[in-house]
């Protein structure tokens, strides 16, 4: 029996806030205000402790791709906490989950990706791929092509090495990151950015500062470029079309290597098993976790192609996490994979949810605070701006009615998140076309009362 249905709310909330210190969070601010306790979950609804049923438009945290509920992942979980619940893959040891869902990823990613270093996360997982880039140069006899390429306002992780590939100023400006090697160019973000130029004149620009950037640095000191194929906590930032296409040339043209964070993008999010397949993008490494196991249990990732794995694997490589290939996460996550076949949640991505959600969010793009829809798939985001031609900012601080847009939501049972003044989507991939109509008139409710 789960404690939450024994005592009241405020005794709950009264314990969270003298003990449970939040991510990303003024803990004294949510004190106050006392948060808000999940009890349940069934399909794309979670229940709170007051007995409302709320429609959770982020997947929990952009993960819970199948949704809340599903019986199969709980009996294989069981089943295999009896039969082996830990072993470790270090010393000469290894056991068929983790077999399994490294073979099972290798047949699902993209050609020539066909190893598996597992992680807790992916914040790990970025700090496995800083890692095995610069011992991958070392080893090929360039120690000095250490240096990695990333973006501001990228998001990686939360650990020393991963939130330092990431781009988030807000993070930087605590604790002393980003630690010395990696650089930052700016962010494909024409709806932010973008000023007088056209998408496509922007990307492509946004693109060459990484051409810039290398050759500052001189190509022989950078081991790689990481990026999410779709920016996803910096606000769903779709790239324009010519964007990626100048990445990939100009990292095949100074032999730069290709992280491909799919973290977010992963597992069907885009409407293709990798958004790297959606972007055509040619990654050398794509970092996992997520909707790997739709957020069931903590897993992660790097997807490793031939060429740098024929490197690590002729060495120690001195990493890994003792929960790397965790044999319940691992069964979890390839039975998550097997239903996603299954069920062919692709193809209902792609027919049914993505454009149900497509046209619903079409339908909110004339409401008059909205001034546009970036729409890939099954994430999306809808910037608020009090001039839809001009793209211009209100004259609150930044993410004010965002904020008070997300906190409309929340009264209206709808879980969208805000980021700044960008409302952020990412539902379950199972949702239905009728949920999605529920969705549309929830937040249709909310951004009339932030109006
Ligand atoms: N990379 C991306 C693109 C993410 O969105 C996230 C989390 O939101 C991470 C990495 C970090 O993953 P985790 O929170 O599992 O460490």
């Amino acid at each position: 029996t789960v404690i939450s249905n024994h005592l009241p709310t405020a005794e709950l909330q009264a314990l969270d806030a003298a003990h449970h210190m939040h991510p990303f969070t003024t803990n004294n601010e949510l004190a106050e205000r006392g948060a808000r306790v999940i009890t349940s979950g069934k399909g794309v609804y979670l229940r709170d402790s007051e007995g409302n049923e709320i429609l959770d438009a982020m997947a929990g945290l952009w993960c819970v791709n199948l949704g809340y509920g599903r019986e199969e992942l709980v009996k294989v979980a069981a089943r295999q906490m009896q039969e082996l619940p830990f072993y470790n893959t270090f010393f000469n040891t290894t056991h068929t989950p983790a077999i399994a869902l490294a073979a099972e990823l290798a047949k699902l990613a993209p050609e020539g990706l066909n190893h598996v270093f597992f992680a807790g996360s992916g914040s790990e997982s970025n700090d496995t791929n800083l890692r095995m880039v610069r011992v991958y140069w070392a080893e090929k006899g360039q120690p000095e092509k250490s240096h990695i390429i990333s973006r501001k306002n990228a998001y990686h992780g939360s650990s020393v090495g991963s939130g330092s590939l990431g781009g988030m100023a807000y993070m930087h400006a605590q604790g002393g990151l980003p630690i010395p090697g990696i650089h930052h160019i700016g962010q494909p973000d024409w709806w932010a950015e973008g000023g007088d130029q056209t998408p496509e004149e922007f990307g492509l620009a946004r693109a060459q500062e990484l051409e810039a950037k290398i050759l500052e640095l001189g190509a022989d000191k950078v081991a790689a470029f990481i990026a999410e194929p779709i920016q996803g906590a910096g606000g769903v930032i779709i790239p324009p079309s010519t964007y990626w296409p100048e990445i990939q040339r100009i990292c095949d043209k100074y032999n730069v290597l290709i992280i491909a964070d799919e973290v977010i993008c992963g597992f069907g999010r885009t409407g293709n098993w990798f958004g790297s397949t959606t972007m055509g993008i040619k990654p050398h490494i794509m970092t996992i976790a997520k909707g790997l196991s739709s957020g069931y249990m903590p897993i992660g990732g790097s997807i490793v192609c031939d060429e740098i794995a024929e490197v690590i694997n002729a060495i120690e490589f001195n990493h890994g996490y003792t929960y790397s290939g965790h044999p319940v996460c691992a069964a979890v996550a390839l039975e998550n994979l097997r239903i996603m076949q299954d069920e062919n949640v692709l193809d209902h991505v792609n027919n049914v949810a993505g454009p149900a959600l497509n046209a619903a969010l079409t339908q909110l793009g004339d409401h008059p605070l909205v001034g546009g829809v970036n729409v890939k798939g099954m994430m999306a985001s809808l910037p608020l701006t009090p001039n839809k031609a001009t793209r211009a900012k209100f004259a609150m601080d930044a993410g004010t009615v965002g904020f008070m847009c997300r906190e409309r939501c929340f009264a209206n049972n709808l879980v969208m998140r805000h980021v700044g003044d960008r409302m952020i989507i990412s539902p379950p991939l199972t949702i239905t076309a009728d949920e999605v109509e529920i969705f549309h008139k929830r937040a249709k409710t909310a951004l009339d009362e932030t109006y």
